[in-house]
Parts: C-alpha cells; sequence; structure tokens
C-alpha cells in the first residue's frame, strides 16, 4: 500500500490509501475500450464487479464522458412507464450497499484517448464477485454498434443476434445479459432520438431530408394542416420503389390498411405489378383522413411519380 499524494489539476480523489497498481486521477488510456477494460481488471483482481453507469455523447454521437461504478454503487429507486416496456423495466437494479467507488473517464479532445478525472475505490462491502469468478469483459465497441444496428429492427430477435454475433465476432465472448443490456439500451437511445426530433413524423421527415440531402433519390410528399402545423399527410417511396413506379405506370393497386398504429393514420399503400406480373409495393402514405381530397392528393403523388396515369388501377 502507498498513501495517495494530491494531484494537481485532480477533480476528486477520496481515498486514503492506494492499493498497489491502482488507477489513478490523470491517468490516460489510448482508447475508451482500453480504459474500461484496465479498471474492470483492476476492480476484478481485488474481487469487485465494475458496471457502466451515466454517459455522455457528444453531438457526433461519441462517448466524451463515461461513468464506471461498483456494482453495488447508491442505491436509487426507478420509476417505470405504467406501459411495460422491457427497455425500460430493464433499468432496474437492487443494490444493497450504497457502495460510492467509481471511476469518471473524460474524453482528452484528441485522438481516441480517455483521462480519469475522477477515482474513488473505497468499497463499503466485501467482495462481489465469487473468489476465482470473473467480470464480463467489456464489450468492444465494433460488437457493441453490430448489436444496436439490429436491436431495432422487430424481425431480428436475441437468439438471432447472438448467433450472428458468433458468426461474425467468433473471438467474442458475450453473456445473454450483456445483449439484452445493449439490445434494450439501443432500442431506449431510439426512442429518446425519436422525441428529440419532435415525435415520430418529425423524426421520419428528418430521416427522409437527409437521405434526399445525400443524393439518395427518395422520394416524398408532405401535407401540412397550415392552422395547426398537424402533419395530415406524408407520401413516400425508396429510390428502387420509384424506379418500379416509373417503369411499370399500367397498374395501380391501391389499399389501405385503417388503425394500425397509434395515431390512428391509415396506412396507404401503393402496388404496381411488374413485367412478370409480380405485385410489389411501389409506395405508402400515412394520412389523417380517407375523404375524396385525400385520395386526389394521393394518386397526385402517385402520377407524378409514375410519370403518366395507370391503365387500371384496382382498389376496394
Ligand atoms: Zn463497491
Amino acid at each position: 500500500m502507498t498513501t495517495a499524494s494530491a494531484t494537481s489539476g485532480a477533480s476528486s480523489t477520496s481515498q486514503l490509501h492506494f492499493p498497489d497498481g491502482a488507477p489513478r486521477v490523470g491517468d490516460t488510456y489510448a482508447t475508451l475500450e482500453v480504459a474500461m477494460d484496465t479498471l474492470i481488471q483492476f476492480e476484478e483482481s481485488r474481487g469487485n464487479k465494475l458496471v457502466i453507469g451515466q454517459s455522455k455523447k457528444d453531438s457526433a454521437g461519441m462517448y466524451c464522458k463515461v461513468i464506471m461504478h461498483c456494482q453495488s454503487y447508491q442505491k436509487h429507486k426507478t420509476v417505470h412507464d405504467m406501459k411495460i416496456d422491457p427497455s425500460d423495466q430493464r433499468q432496474s437494479k437492487s443494490i444493497r450497499f450504497e457502495c460510492y467507488a467509481h471511476y469518471n473517464l473524460n474524453w482528452v479532445g484528441a485522438s481516441e484517448m480517455f483521462t480519469l478525472t475522477t477515482v474513488v475505490h473505497d468499497h463499503t462491502h466485501g467482495r462481489n464477485l465469487a473468489v476465482g469468478a470473473k467480470a464480463p469483459c467489456p464489450v468492444p465497441l465494433e460488437v457493441k454498434k453490430f448489436i444496436q444496428k439490429y436491436a431495432n429492427k422487430p424481425s431480428f430477435s436475441h437468439s438471432q443476434i447472438k448467433s450472428m454475433l458468433s458468426n461474425n465476432f467468433p473471438e467474442q465472448e458475450l453473456t445473454s445479459s450483456q445483449i439484452t443490456n445493449i439490445m434494450n439500451e439501443a432500442c431506449s437511445q431510439s426512442k429518446r432520438d425519436v422525441q428529440e426530433l419532435g415525435g415520430d413524423f418529425a423524426a421520419i421527415i428528418q430521416s427522409l431530408q437527409e437521405k434526399v440531402a445525400n443524393g439518395e433519390p427518395w422520394n416524398y410528399h408532405l401535407k401540412i394542416e397550415e392552422t395547426t402545423g398537424t402533419v395530415t399527410l406524408l407520401w413516400w417511396q425508396s429510390p428502387e420503389q420509384a424506379a418500379l413506379t416509373h417503369r411499370y405506370p399500367d397498374i395501380l393497386v391501391n389499399d389501405c390498411a385503417a388503425n394500425c398504429n397509434h395515431y390512428n393514420y391509415p396506412l396507404n399503400i401503393g402496388i404496381i405489378i411488374d413485367n412478370f406480373g409480380n405485385s410489389q409495393n411501389a409506395w405508402y402514405a400515412l394520412q389523417a383522413q380517407e375523404d375524396l381530397e385525400t385520395y386526389r392528393w394521393v394518386l397526385q403523388c402517385h402520377l407524378q411519380a409514375a410519370g403518366e396515369p395507370s391503365e387500371v388501377i384496382a382498389s376496394d
């Protein structure tokens, strides 16, 4: 054991004694992963498990601050959404020891380096890892991004993502709960992103605008009610759908699925029939009303995309 000396410029060092090899305020690491790995291994050698606490990202979505804290960190109460949502419920943790051991990592602001700005490694309890047990390894960012990419797609289940991981990253051993946690965090993040953008419609419109700005020929039209600023109609098609609509203008099948979303905006789907007799979804429209004016507007969008009127329109 060595005695801690005050470190100039330190944000906080609260410990009375420094265990051998303990990370110190001012220590820098080449990357966030290296920093987390070092801290986890140090605490693991003392029988304690570290988990990722609060983190902050910059405007580019990169981590600029990460708090790693003891698994038995301070008690807190979580209030859940009344609706059952696993990504919300999973945030609950029952923590018994009110331990304040934690490490704050801050991005240095150049390259990918991170530095320790706070070190509190006094625990209020004994080991929280069984002797010989290992804390799960931190998940490399590349693997995390891979999971996040599929977490928001409803067609991918936990077990599918797990098997894709073992194909793509055979060296990486992840526990099921690590995968679940990353999936839930990704779902919560996308919900927060949508809320920050002003709701689903604003998020969809922003995404379409970005695609067009990046040169992707997505096609969309918006109808906005002037007095309230409410979107009453959103019509869109992907570049592939735009090409199909232009190429096969003869037949349009039009069907409206009512009230399948929580805004009660019917989803209107335009389907074309290609040269091989296959039906292909050509566009979608979310519309507040199902009146003549709305259908006229939707069909005008189709006409504009097809370039000529359809010979046949089929609808119920
Ligand atoms: Zn602790």
